[in-house]
């Protein structure tokens, strides 16, 4: 199966990727990727230009979405994949995630003005490509620039994570919801990057129950966030819940991303690929 080269989560400028969507599927194509899912967050303009130039490729395409989600004190990103972009509920959801997006980027925006960090609302709207679409990644971008920190990683470690100046608590939508708009538009639900959340052992497979039992369909096993052992142990969690699995390089642009699209490690032989259902 792993004859595939599947990339089922990346990103274009329609939410905090670096290039168009149309570049970002020539890129996968060039990498040797032949099935692609674009994910853009709480987003789906991304998807007619994606697909489109995947057609002109030859190239399977996948429209998909990843959807904000706090779930405990926690954010937690739950991907979709093969939904309907037209699905009226997924729109009018995805709008209400977005709508929370502005005001929260002028907070974190007046929490860097309070360390000394000025114009940081100004400076990373130019980094935005979607102006309903301001993610702390663009600030990231504008932090690096105004030489706060020398790349994206860095400025993660020293602001906008929790704890860190220039984190805003926000709400997202429910995890109830999530998975209901994804499988009312017709899609597979996947728990995106499940290492990064810091969830205890017993709260992750709370949230895997739960997912479980909402319909959701599969995991993240392979995917660029994950190191070798955590591969390992979200495979173990795809077997215990009865979960398929998904692979993916959550690509960002050429200059953000640790892992290039195409470029996941392989998922272990045993386990049930979700693009077994995409293909
Ligand atoms: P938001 O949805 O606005 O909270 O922004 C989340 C985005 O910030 C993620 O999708 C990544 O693009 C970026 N991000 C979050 N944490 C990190 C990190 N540790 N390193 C690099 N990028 C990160
Ligand atoms: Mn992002
Ligand atoms: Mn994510
Ligand atoms: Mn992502």
């Amino acid at each position: 199966m792993n004859a595939v080269n599947a990339d089922l989560h990346c990103h274009s400028t329609a939410s905090d990727g670096t290039l168009a969507p149309a570049a970002v599927v020539r890129r996968a194509h060039a990498n040797g990727v032949d099935l692609l899912a674009l994910t853009d967050h709480d987003e789906l303009l991304g998807l007619p230009e994606a697909a489109a130039t995947a057609a002109e490729l030859g190239l399977r395409f996948v429209p998909g979405v990843e959807v904000s989600v706090s779930w405990l004190d926690q954010t937690v990103h739950i991907v979709g994949l093969g939904v309907d972009p037209s699905n009226a509920a997924l729109i009018a959801g995805l709008d209400q995630v977005r709508s929370g997006r502005d005001g929260r980027a002028a907070k974190i925006a007046a929490e860097l003005d309070r360390i000394g960090i000025h114009g940081a609302l100004e400076g990373a709207l130019r980094y935005v490509g979607n102006p309903a679409l301001i993610s702390r990644a663009h600030f990231a971008r504008f932090l690096v620039e105004a030489g706060c920190a020398k790349n994206v990683h860095d400025v993660f470690l020293h602001y906008l994570a929790r704890g860190k100046p220039g984190y805003v608590e926000h709400v997202w939508a429910t995890l109830e919801d999530a998975v209901g708009w994804i499988k009312g538009a017709g899609g597979l639900a996947v728990i995106a990057h499940p290492g990064r959340y810091r969830l205890s052992h017993v709260e992750m497979d709370i949230l895997f129950d739960k997912f479980r039992e909402l319909g959701g369909d599969a995991v993240e096993v392979a995917c660029g966030a994950h190191d070798g052992g955590q591969v390992l142990a979200f495979a173990r969690m795809a077997r215990k819940f009865g979960l398929m699995a998904s692979r993916a390089s959550d690509f960002h642009g050429p200059e953000d991303s640790p892992i290039d699209l195409g470029r996941a490690p392989p998922l272990p032989p045993d386990l049930t690929p979700v693009w077994s259902r995409l293909i």
